[in-house]
């Protein structure tokens, strides 16, 4: 099993909301079980995740340091690393939901876990993002720019989200109003190199952005055609048949 659902499974299965059945009555479908205002009240505010510190480097201590380090991505010292810290994205999901409840009272049993599921998967993503860069930088050179791939992997977040967002997925069945509250909380990063995601927002400007990065002699080695290097890293260099780096939950 992937760790972004062994994960998902190891939160849920510790949250309050998962003895929801034990008292509700029968004939109740659990979509419409609600969750209590106050189940997350202990929850910090969410402006302590949106100051963030770079997450890709040669080492990382074995508990992270502040609340907001959601997950890291340790350079390749063969393999590369890739950690997710349950605590904190245990707190950092029911920071959101706390912060979603104060706009929108109507927070479903089932929507909680569609919330946890974007974002571990949102922070799983941004760490394969980073894998992405320090392999290339192993094939084709290139120099590591700590704030500029910060705010490409954000970018890259916000691209594969936008790719999930068909009717049937965890993302596309959440109700709209608790969807956009959670995007935009998840989305508002205010520390150097994370706010300038936006920029890179649109996939033109992102795989402009990627490639210039990554392999900028792209540019003459596929002149003409209709090869799009960014692209292709971003979808085949995190390969999980054939890949260059391990990954594990931290606590
Ligand atoms: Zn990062």
């Amino acid at each position: 099993m992937p760790i972004t659902d062994t994960l998902i499974k190891q939160i849920l299965a510790d949250a309050p909301i998962q003895h929801r059945n034990l008292s509700s009555p029968v004939e109740e479908a659990p979509d419409d079980c609600l969750l209590p205002s106050d189940i997350f009240d202990d929850a910090p505010d969410i402006e302590i995740f949106h100051e963030r510190a770079p997450d890709s480097g040669k080492s990382f201590p074995e508990s992270p340091a502040s609340v907001s380090v959601l997950g890291t991505y340790r350079f390749m010292a063969s393999p590369g690393m890739i950690t997710l810290y349950r605590g904190n994205i245990e707190t950092y999901w029911k920071t959101h939901i706390r912060h979603a409840q104060q706009q929108f009272p109507f927070v479903t049993t089932k929507d909680a876990e569609r919330v946890l599921q974007l974002l571990v998967y949102s922070v799983y993503q941004h760490e394969r993002f980073h894998y992405v860069c320090d392999f290339c930088r192993r094939l084709f050179g290139g120099s590591f720019d700590r704030w500029h791939e910060e705010a490409l992997a954000v970018a890259w977040e916000w691209q594969w989200l936008r790719s999930q967002e068909r009717w049937n997925s965890f993302s596309g069945l959440m109700h709209p109003t608790l969807r956009r509250i959670v995007l935009q909380s998840l989305f508002d990063h205010r520390s150097p190199g994370y706010r300038d995601w936006r920029q890179f927002a649109g996939q033109a400007a992102f795989h402009t952005a990627v490639t210039a990065y990554l392999y900028p002699a792209s540019a003459q080695t596929f002149a003409d055609t209709g090869f799009n290097f960014a692209a292709w890293a971003v979808a085949h260099v995190p390969d999980d048949a054939n890949r260059a780096w391990d990954e594990r939950i931290g606590s």
